[in-house]
């Protein structure tokens, strides 16, 4: 089957990833709902700990089988991934799906050349030969831009920069052309310059490729630059959904107002301090009853009845747009306003 305007690229549906621990239980998704088409860019923000990153090496297969237990589904163009077996996915991963890691370094293999390794990853799913695989990894390289190709494709990673394995580690997660590429913090360790020459070139391989990312990051900041759509995550789960514009012009979520105001303003006065969420993310062995992000929420004493710490919020999403919290769409809209205030002066 092949996706279309009305049948999304990727599909997850009701995902639930629990894993066992010597402590219990760890419930790192509770039941998330989204979909990503091709050539547009999906950002996922949360805090550490939110299931971001769980998500992605679910959606990848990456996950421990033995201690996960898994519900929910996941269609890959059609594809049921959460059924397929480990040789299915591995042949998937790399010419279906690939994804790039926040450290390079650990990453690269460092007994191997750059262009060993990049090739490597074409011969095994393409089945080409070592001449070939060379001269794609120095195509791929070169579409990194990484200065004189043809010589660096025989460095070892200790011989790149920070910003050029990060490149390096690109070219090897899109060398067999992906069609979905999930990228986990890809550039959190890099300085602001080579920061933005990455998010840059992501772009302009999406325009070229089409491909569909899922950027995974902290930074609303980079939300801002990459992303089509916004999902919001909290304590393993999606706590705010929209189009990037939606999400960061009107947020409708008292996590998304603290995560903005734990920030530097995107376009208002650059001296209005920083104002960080309080308290810790939840533990997802013993996660808070009603709504999980209630201990930190300064909002609760606005809905009668104890109900946040009593009933979780529902997502409700019309047109891709929403937000799970017992507030109304006029207080949202008031107390947004209130903040937004505090933020422009
Ligand atoms: Fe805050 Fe209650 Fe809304 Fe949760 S449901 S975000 S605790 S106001």
């Amino acid at each position: 089957m092949t996706s279309t305007d009305q049948q999304p690229f990727l599909s997850v549906r009701d995902l639930k990833v629990h894993f066992s621990t010597e402590d219990g239980v760890v419930k790192a998704v509770d039941g998330l709902t989204f979909d990503l088409a091709k050539g547009k860019t999906l950002g996922i923000v949360g805090e550490s700990g939110s299931g971001k990153s769980v998500t992605n090496l679910t959606i990848l297969g990456l996950h421990d089988r033995d201690r996960t237990a898994i519900d929910g589904e996941i269609l890959l163009d059609g594809k049921e991934l959460l059924t397929a077996s480990e040789r299915e996915l591995e042949r998937l991963r790399g010419n279906k799906m690939s994804m790039i890691f926040q450290d390079a370094l650990a990453s690269l293999s460092p007994y191997h050349t750059i262009g060993k390794q990049i090739g490597e990853t074409y011969r095994k799913h393409t089945g080409a030969s070592k001449k070939e695989a060379r001269e794609r990894a120095i195509e791929m390289l070169k579409r990194v831009g990484i200065p004189q190709p043809d010589m660096r494709v025989d460095d070892y990673p200790h011989q790149f920069s920070g910003g050029m394995r990060q490149r390096a580690m690109i070219a090897m997660a899109l060398v067999c052309d992906p069609e979905l590429l999930i990228a986990d913090e890809p550039t959190t360790a890099l300085d602001v310059t080579v920061q933005a020459q990455i998010m840059d070139l992501l772009k302009d391989l999406q325009q070229e490729f089409g491909t569909a990312i899922i950027f995974i990051t902290h930074d609303l900041g980079v939300i801002a630059d990459i992303a089509d759509d916004v999902l919001v995550m909290y304590g393993g789960r999606c706590v705010e959904r929209g189009t990037k514009k939606e999400v960061l012009r009107a947020p409708q979520h008292p996590y998304t107002w603290g995560l903005l105001g734990s920030m530097p303003s995107l376009d208002g006065p650059v001296d209005v301090p920083l104002n960080p969420i309080p308290g810790a993310p939840p533990s997802l062995l013993n996660p808070p009853t009603g709504c999980r992000f209630h201990p930190r929420c300064t909002f609760t004493e606005k809905i009668e009845g104890g109900l946040c710490s009593t009933e979780q919020p529902l997502l409700k999403i019309t047109d891709g747009r929403g937000a799970a919290c017992h507030l109304t769409a006029d207080q949202r809209r008031e107390f947004f306003a209130d903040y937004a205030a505090t933020r422009s002066h």
